[in-house]
């Protein structure tokens, strides 16, 4: 199958996803995951209609931002990030989703380009209580929000979250619910979130019906990750 016809099929089960979800989102955005995926699968997949691209290592991420610039993408940063990275990150990437410690977020901030337009961030929640996972637990993901409210040229927009690896559709629903929850408890407090980023290949018809509103593809669009 080509990736165009990996994306239409995709595009169908969110479709198919939203309509069965009680929450009827208006616009679920698919993010294309292109890590170890060369440019032309990029280029491929920016033919498809795909707009918006995430990657996770950095080095080889801006070399395909770099041999992609004539094309006009939405670049997301979604890996670990080390903070003396972040000035790479500040200057290349659009959206960051993987913000889990102050240090970063206040680095990003003061690196972020004058030139440039807010850089749109998701905290990574970890509130699974997984001790080697990246992410905030709900105390921190509230004072990161706090702290990226006051920052000028930071615009918080939600969560990203990666739940514990399950492979039937009841547990990745339970879990995902679970998110929802804190999801809309904190937009009590925060109206300016409007982003959740929950889903990918293996559970992306759970999260949707759940509540996401967005997905992070990779697998399902380019096939099997290139070994790194
Ligand atoms: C790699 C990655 C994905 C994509 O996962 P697939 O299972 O290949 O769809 C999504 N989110 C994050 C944070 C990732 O690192």
């Amino acid at each position: 199958m080509t990736i165009a016809n990996k994306v239409q099929q995709i595009r169908g089960r969110i479709e198919t996803a939203v309509s069965k979800s009680p929450f009827r989102q208006q616009h679920v955005r698919l993010l294309a995951v292109s890590k170890t995926h060369s440019a032309s699968a990029i280029q491929a997949a920016y033919e498809s209609d795909l707009t918006e691209f995430g990657e996770s290592y950095l080095q080889e991420a801006i070399d395909k931002i770099e041999q992609c610039k004539h094309l006009p993408i939405t670049w997301h940063f979604i890996g670990p990030i080390q903070s003396n990275k972040t000035r790479a990150i500040a200057e290349n990437f659009d959206w960051v989703q993987s913000i889990d410690r102050e240090k970063i977020l206040l680095r990003l901030n003061d690196q972020r380009p004058k030139e440039s337009t807010q850089l749109q961030i998701c905290i990574q929640a970890n509130i699974f209580n997984e001790d080697q996972k990246q992410g905030a637990d709900l105390t921190n993901i509230r004072s990161l929000l706090d702290l990226a409210m006051d920052l000028p040229n930071i615009k918080p927009r939600g969560l990203m979250v990666i739940p514990p690896m399950q492979t039937d559709y009841e547990s990745q629903s339970k879990q995902f619910a679970e998110v929802y929850k804190i999801y809309t408890e904190l937009q009590q407090d925060y109206p300016v979130l409007d982003t959740l980023s929950m889903g990918m290949s293996g559970d992306m018809q759970a999260a949707i019906i759940n509540g996401s509103n967005m997905v992070r593809i990779g697998t399902d669009i380019f096939g099997k990750r290139n070994k790194k």
